[in-house]
């Protein structure tokens, strides 16, 4: 069996397209342009890349955007300030602070910090909590857990029912695509690094979403003939064949995956487009809310 290639390029290209013409929908109707700010403390490389990458999204679906930098020596307060002031001023509908921040700030206390009708990002601990909690509503899903599920529903008309492995359990990705597959009725194994028997619990998975951060980890004959198997993993690699000296895979060793699972996401090009697309979305949403 050769697996379906699940086009998280395409899809994502499709929901920005859709988020552009509800925006443009909303200007004529003579409502006010979404906004999101983002905040960035210190000078990592990876973060800013991210954060022009969302700015160049805002601006071709319609959406303002508002770029703030904080010195890496930024104070706890003065973070907290900014957020403070961006949850006051009504051009903003969403806030963005790139995590990770540098290390003497506590991030939970800024998370905490963002008005949670303005949490685009899903991590306020209050949506958070909702989405753990049975019968709550959070107002925002993270954007990458959003983006491999929306996937995964379009795979897979319903995951009632199904065993779903979640590899990995970080805030920001395993743990809220867990709480995103209870929801949907999957009967969810969550694995980690004190996981023991890893390929006997994957080879169960009837779903198997990989975020784990490790270079190819998952092989071939770990996953189940005709799983759907989700790979969120972004790892570089030495490749002196390239010219940057490096290539991007992600958590699967995907050309023996390819082989086995039913349908797969590719690295690039699966899931990591879908983060900016439900971002667009999500700030969207928020304009929405505010308009009530
Ligand atoms: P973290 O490092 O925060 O979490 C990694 C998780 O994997 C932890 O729960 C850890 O376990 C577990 N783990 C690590 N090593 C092993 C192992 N050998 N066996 C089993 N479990 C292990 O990573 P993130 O969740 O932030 O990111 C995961 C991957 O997804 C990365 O490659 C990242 O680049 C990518 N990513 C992609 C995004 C996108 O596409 N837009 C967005 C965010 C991340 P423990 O908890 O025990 O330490």
């Amino acid at each position: 069996m050769t697996a379906k290639i699940i086009d998280g390029k395409l899809t994502a290209e499709n929901i920005r397209a859709e988020v552009a013409a509800a925006v443009a929908e909303r200007v004529k109707a003579g409502k006010s342009k979404p906004g999101l700010a983002t905040v960035l403390v210190g000078d990592d490389p990876g973060s800013h890349t991210y954060v022009r990458s969302k700015h160049k999204a805002c601006l071709e679906a319609g959406i303002e955007s508002f770029g703030h930098e904080l010195p890496a020596n930024a104070t706890q307060a003065e973070v907290e300030q900014l957020v403070m002031q961006l949850n006051a001023d009504p051009r903003v509908n969403g806030i963005l602070v790139q995590l990770p921040m540098p290390s003497h700030i506590d991030e939970e206390s800024v998370l905490k910090a963002i008005s949670i009708e303005k949490d685009v990002d899903g991590f306020h601990p209050l949506n958070i909590g909702r989405l753990a909690q049975k019968g709550r509503e959070p107002l925002f899903i993270p954007c990458t857990p959003a983006g491999c599920m929306y996937l995964l529903e379009k795979e897979l008309p319903s995951l009632e029912g199904a065993n779903a492995v979640v590899l990995g359990r970080s805030n920001i990705v395993g743990m809220p695509v867990a709480l995103l597959l209870v929801r949907a009725n999957a009967t969810v194994t969550i694995c980690h690094s004190r996981s023991r028997n890893l390929p006997e619990i994957i080879r169960k998975a009837d779903i198997l979403v990989a975020a784990v951060g490790r270079p190819e980890m998952v092989k071939g004959d770990w996953i189940k003939p005709g799983a759907v198997v989700i790979d969120v993993g972004i790892n570089h690699v030495d490749d002196a064949s390239r010219p940057k000296g490096y290539r991007i895979v992600g958590d699967v060793a995907y050309d023996e995956a390819v082989q086995v699972a039913s349908a797969i996401t590719p690295v690039p090009g699966g899931v990591g487009p879908m983060t900016i697309a439900m971002l667009l979305k999500n700030t969207l949403r928020a304009a929405e809310i505010n308009d009530k």
